[in-house]
This record gives C-alpha cells, structure tokens and sequence, in this order.
C-alpha cells in the first residue's frame, strides 16, 4: 500500500501541473486572493464571471490542488439537511435560499465540467445515507420530518433496508435515506481543469509563495510573500484549515483531519453487490464513513475521525496517519466483505477546517474577505463560496453576499490550548461511544458525558 499525504487522485490525474513562477516583486491587482484550492480558484473564476475586466492575482504556498482540493473524497454535496435548524435561527426563506443555491452548485460544477471539456469524472448521483448499526436507525429523521413540516418532501427520502440493498448490498446495511442531488468528481482533475481554465483567462498565479503578512491601508491592501508583494483594491483569503494564522477568525476555526483507503479495480465486486448507480454513500457516525466508486472500478472509503491539529498548527499524521488507515480500512472490509484478498492500493489523509456550526463562514474584516470552515464538505460549497466571496471583493450585495452563512453570529471555539485538549478528548470519547455502541455495549458515563459535551456548549459535531 502507498500511504503518501497528497494521495491517489493527483497520481491519476497524471501528477502536479509544472509550477507557475514564485511572486518576485511588487504585483499589482484589482483582487488578489489568497490560496488556490477550490474556494481561491472558484472565487477568481466568478470574479471574471462578474467582471471580465477585473485584474485578478492568485498567491499560493505550495501548488494549485494539493491542499484537501486535490485529495478529497470527491463528494459534491448540498444543503438541505440543514433547512430545518436553519429555519429555526434565521427563517425559512433564507434557509431554502441557501439549499437552492448549493443546489445550484452541484450543477454548475457540471456545467463547468462539460464547456470546459474538463474530464473530472462528474457523475451526478443522489447521495445515500446508511444505518449501519441499530443505534444509527432513523438518524436522517430529525432532518427529514423538519423538512416535511415545511411541505419539502422530496429532497430526501426514507428508504427502506430492501431499498438499500437494491441500490448497494452490505450485510451491515440497515435502512437509509436518500438526497435527491449530488455528485461525484475526481476531486484533482477537477482542481487542476479550474487551474488550467484561470490561465487560460489570464489569471496570474504565482505558486510556491507563501503569504507571510497582509497589511491594509485606507484605499488598498498589500499582501506579502519572503520575495514579492501584491497591492490590490480588495484581498480574498482561501487558505481553509491555515485560517488558524490570521487573529481575526481564528477563533472560529479548529482543525481535525480525515482520511482515505483505496481498493485496486474490482469492478467484479461493484457489480456483485450492486453499487452500479455512482452513488456516494455516508454512514450515520458522527465520525462519519463515507464511500464511493471510481470510474475505474475501485472503492475509495473514507473514515472522519482522523487526529486534531496541536494548536492548529500542521502535524504529520493529519496527511499520514497509519493508525487511523488501519482502522479506516478494516471497517471498509467489515461493510464489503465481498473484498477479501483484495488489495489496498493507497491511501492518503488531510487537514479539515472544522467551524463551530460546520456551516462554513464567510466575514469581511476591512478589504480582507475570508471563507473558511467546510468542515469536510467544501467540494460542491466552495463554488457557491467563489460567489460570496467575489461579491464581497467587489462591494456587491446581492443573492450571494446576503445569504445567511455571510456575517453569522459569531460562535468561537474555547481559546488555545483549551481548544486542542478538549477536542482531542471529545475525539477520544466520540470513537469509544461509537465502538460500544455498534458493539451493542453500554457507553461508560464518563465516555458518554465527554461526548456530549459540544452539544451541551452549542457546537455541533464534524460530520
Ligand atoms: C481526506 C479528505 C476527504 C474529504 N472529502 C470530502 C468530500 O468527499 N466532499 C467534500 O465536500 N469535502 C471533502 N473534504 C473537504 C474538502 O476537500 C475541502 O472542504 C475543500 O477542498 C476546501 O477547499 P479550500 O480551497 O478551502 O481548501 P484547500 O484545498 O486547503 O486550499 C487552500 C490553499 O491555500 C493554500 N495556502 C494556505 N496558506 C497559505 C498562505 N499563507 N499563502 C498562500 N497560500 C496558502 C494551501 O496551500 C492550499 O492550496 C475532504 C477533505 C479531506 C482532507
């Protein structure tokens, strides 16, 4: 097995683009942003969509993709779980608004996808979410019933066990729930085609360039490297779980990590259990599962319960963690044991920028304007966030800049180290409830009460 921190998916897509040149000097731009995963590229990408005109600078540490963009799961996700509680804090309307939105999302990747002839495996499939232990049963309900209340009753759907085994047979798979849109993509062909799209509309990207400093004055923003600096009207920062770095939101960001197993090609094993649809597929832990098809014919499984980041500062075991992938992969062959003797091939892990709500956020702080805190779920969101964050840097206020996940009220996790110690034990205790849990075992109190202490302190739980 090749264990590496940037994974399969970049090998497949045929390795890293050459670099683009470092920022050497002084630069100057309308924009600049900071960060070329998904949310700095799609940020510049809508940028020109808004303003073909606009003189657009990107600033990147390493290379374009290889952060989480490049080695995720591949899942393109939307909302609509969220609308009831949503609901609840800011209203119905602005709840759905946002889960049209993301919607909308989902789609326009495929678009992308399809004019820009990049071949980034988008399949769009319904997301399933499966029991896969007595405990797990009716865990979409809250979600669904508070969606029914508002007369949505058909973006996600009960589905009963012979329902999931018509669609994916495990002998652990219970019952489940179906969300009617979502996609696939192969997550580092897709960040290399929007790589490849910003240069060819004359995006100026400069990689390995660290951003060390930004400084605002009262018409500008300078942004600053070891070696150059750009000077811009208005600065975006996209640099996800790093936003631990900049005193302004830190607060609001912790870091956990996840982490991926990848069998060889078993289309043979695909085909026998039924999994034909594409569709991605997510147990109901807190620690979630999560799983999927590639399109040639392997299964990538991934399991969210990976190390915290000490401090939020980078460790090794958030890219490479063998005790987490040892975990990870013997509880994808416990749901697929139609695998044996076949081989793991690799596997790969990645930092993950945990908001307190797991809602990600988007704050303006003078010309600076930051999106963060995907908590595991940025693929599809991070389009819709180019949006926002377009929109801030160009001073609009429309339907992107007003939706409800702009200027949240602010929730902060406790301050450093109470931040890592207490989210190092609730990991602990999350993974020791769940073990006894799907074991039919008593949860012990301490376990229980440590586990529940974000829901007692109004944090919710990466999923
Ligand atoms: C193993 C794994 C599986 C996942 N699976 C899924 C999934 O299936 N579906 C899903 O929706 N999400 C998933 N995610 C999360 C998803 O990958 C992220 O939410 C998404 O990629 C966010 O994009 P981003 O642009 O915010 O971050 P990134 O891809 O991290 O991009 C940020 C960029 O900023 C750069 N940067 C940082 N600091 C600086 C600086 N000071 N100066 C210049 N540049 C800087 C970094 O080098 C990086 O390239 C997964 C993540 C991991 C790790």
């Amino acid at each position: 097995m090749e264990h590496t921190a940037t994974g399969w998916w970049i090998e497949e897509a045929g390795g890293p683009p050459p670099a683009q040149a470092p920022l050497e000097g002084p630069v100057d731009a309308d924009v600049v942003v900071i960060g070329a995963g998904y949310l700095g590229m799609w940020t510049a990408w809508q940028l020109l969509e808004r303003d073909p005109e606009t003189e657009v600078v990107i600033v990147e540490s390493g290379q374009a993709g290889h952060g989480p963009s490049g080695r995720n799961g591949g899942f393109v996700n939307g909302y609509w779980e969220y609308v009831p509680e949503l609901a609840s804090r800011f209203g119905l309307d602005p709840a759905i608004e946002l889960a049209r939105q993301a919607d909308r999302s989902i789609l326009e990747i495929g678009e992308f996808c399809r004019r820009g002839k990049v071949d980034a495996w988008y399949h769009q499939a319904p997301h399933l979410e499966i029991s896969t232990a007595p405990y797990q049963d009716g865990a979409w309900r809250e979600a669904l019933w508070g969606l029914n209340r508002f007369g949505i009753d058909d973006e996600v759907v009960e589905l009963v066990p012979a329902q999931v085994d018509q669609l994916c047979f495990s002998p652990v798979f219970r019952g489940g729930a179906w969300k009617r849109i979502g996609a696939t993509v192969q997550p580092a062909r897709l960040a290399f085609g929007l790589r490849s799209a910003l240069l060819a509309r004359g995006v100026r990207l400069f990689e390995h360039s660290e951003v060390c400093e930004i400084d605002q004055g009262e018409h500008s923003i300078t942004v600053r490297t070891g070696r150059g600096r750009v000077h811009a009207s208005h600065a975006v920062l996209a640099v996800n779980w790093r936003t631990t770095r900049w005193p302004a939101f830190s607060r609001e960001v912790s870091v956990a990590s996840s982490h991926i197993v990848l069998t060889e090609p078993v289309p043979d094993v695909i085909e026998e259990i039924g999994w034909t649809g594409g569709e991605a597929i997510t147990d109901c832990q807190k620690m979630i599962h999560y799983f999927r098809t590639t399109r040639d014919g392997r299964i990538a499984f991934g399991w969210g319960g990976g190390r915290m980041a000490a401090g939020g500062l980078h460790s090794p075991d958030l890219d490479v963690d063998l005790e987490v992938v040892e975990r990870t992969a013997a509880t994808m062959r416990r749901f697929f044991p139609a695998l044996e003797g076949r081989e793991i091939t690799h596997a790969w892990g990645g930092p993950i920028d945990v908001a307190p709500r797991t809602l990600p956020i988007y704050r303006s702080s003078g010309r600076l304007h930051a999106g963060w805190g995907f908590t595991g779920h940025g693929v599809g969101p991070s389009h819709l966030g180019g949006k926002i964050l377009s929109g801030l840097a160009l001073g609009a206020r429309d339907e992107y800049t007003k939706l409800v996940l702009v200027e949240p009220p602010v929730k902060t996790f406790p301050p450093e180290p109470a931040r890592t110690i207490g989210g190092n034990l609730i990991r602990g205790a999350m993974i020791r409830r769940e073990d006894a849990q799907a074991a039919g075992e008593p949860v012990g109190p301490v376990t229980g009460l440590i586990s529940q202490l974000p829901k007692l302190i109004g944090l919710n739980l990466p999923r």
